[in-house]
């Protein structure tokens, strides 16, 4: 089922008496979720992701805009009869109902033709239960369950009717970190599985990433990209997607063009075309670094971290806005750990310069 969100608006009444403007949530969205795939909505706390997720399962209503399932306008149509599924965070499932029965709940309340009896329930739920691998601990209560198991009876319940959309709103979040990784793959499996269309919520750049299809990432309820991890990774629109998106995160610095030049202090790191003579911002992602000798980018040496595969060179520069810089390059480089400085060539590619005005991206040539 494919999503439409057209023209969508949501503001909030403003409770502050001294700033009586309302609060926008979700601020003009355009956007088009293609059927049966996994999209990651990623953004800092407080940038609207839930509130989009609430007008697309109809908790919640817009100020403006049109919301389509397929061809359907269901932007009116109640939360209930919109087919779709939730998760959230907390999971709430019915403490004193075993897992079975959390998860037929919501078969029982079907209605009319679609009412089911209750060899149909437990056939359907059983069916849900071996998807996600938790047929085994059907009688069990939540309370038995690990938080993990227990998220997944949360995905059965809310998949047990087959939505047309699956929403999930920072599934991952009560998890510990070992269990989050595998709870993830298997939303992964199973959305492949179900080919349902499934919004994936969440603050974590490295789970969306790791996760979607596509992702689309929001700042104060304004959409500042969409587009498949990777592309959104390296050609980020802007310099807050840039700096949202990777571990560890781009290095910016302050900097200037000048005559074909791209300037960080007084080392010109690059050649670059086709651009005004400006200060920018000059972002470099960690493995945009080549350790050369010759390079032209000197930084300070504080140190190296050692990650197997790779290695991190810790370093700093005084044009650089964080006090350390991570440079990863490939474990087989020898570095002169007792030298004071150390020399860079960079990767173009991995280059990205930021207008310090628009803080919007800067294409440049190389020559
Ligand atoms: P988080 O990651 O912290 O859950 P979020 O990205 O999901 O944040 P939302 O919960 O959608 O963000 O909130 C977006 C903005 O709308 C915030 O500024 C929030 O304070 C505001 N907001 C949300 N719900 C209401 C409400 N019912 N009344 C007034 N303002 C609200």
């Amino acid at each position: 089922m494919k999503i439409v969100l057209e023209n969508l608006t949501k503001k909030f009444p403003s409770r502050n008496k001294k700033s009586p403007e309302p609060v926008v949530a979700v601020n003009n969205f355009n956007f088009e979720i293609p059927d049966g795939k996994l999209i990651g909505l990623l953004g800092p706390s407080g940038c609207g992701k839930s509130t989009t997720l609430n007008l697309i399962c109809g908790l919640q209503k817009p100020t403006e805009g049109k919301i389509y399932f397929g061809d359907d306008d269901v932007t009116q149509l109640p939360a209930e009869n919109r087919g779709v599924g939730l998760v959230f965070q907390n999971y709430a499932l019915y403490p004193h109902m075993t897992v079975k029965q959390n998860i037929m709940f919501p078969l029982g309340n079907l209605k009319g033709k679609d009412k089911l009896t209750k060899a149909q329930m437990e056939e359907k739920a059983y069916a849900i239960a071996k998807l996600v691998q938790i047929d085994e601990l059907m009688d069990r209560k939540p309370a038995e369950l690990s938080g993990g198991q227990q998220q997944r009876v949360a995905i059965a319940r809310a998949l047990v009717k087959m939505p047309r959309v699956l929403l999930l709103d920072e599934p991952l979040s009560n998890l510990d970190a070992r269990l989050r990784l595998q709870t993830r793959e298997e939303i992964k499996r199973i959305q492949k599985e179900t080919g349902i269309t499934t919004i994936f919520v969440t603050h974590d750049q490295e789970e969306a990433m790791s996760i979607s299809d596509m992702i689309v990432v929001m700042k104060d309820g304004i959409l500042q990209q969409i587009g498949k991890p990777q592309q959104v990774y390296d050609d980020p629109v802007n310099l807050f997607v840039a700096k949202f998106l990777g571990t560890p995160p781009i290095s910016v610095f302050d900097g200037r063009i000048s005559g074909g030049k791209l300037y960080i202090g007084d080392d010109a790191v690059l050649d670059v075309n086709g651009c005004e003579d400006e200060p920018v911002y000059v972002g470099i992602r960690p493995e945009g670094f080549i350790l050369d000798d010759n390079g032209a980018f000197h930084c300070n040496l504080s140190g190296v971290e050692v990650m197997g595969r790779d290695i991190s060179i810790v370093c700093s520069n005084p044009a650089c806005h964080a006090p350390v810089i991570r440079a990863i390059v490939s474990s087989d480089s020898s570095v002169n750990v007792s030298s004071a400085d150390v020399r860079f060539a960079l990767k173009p590619h991995k280059v990205l310069v930021f207008s310090k005005e628009t803080e919007k991206r800067i294409y440049f040539e190389t020559k």
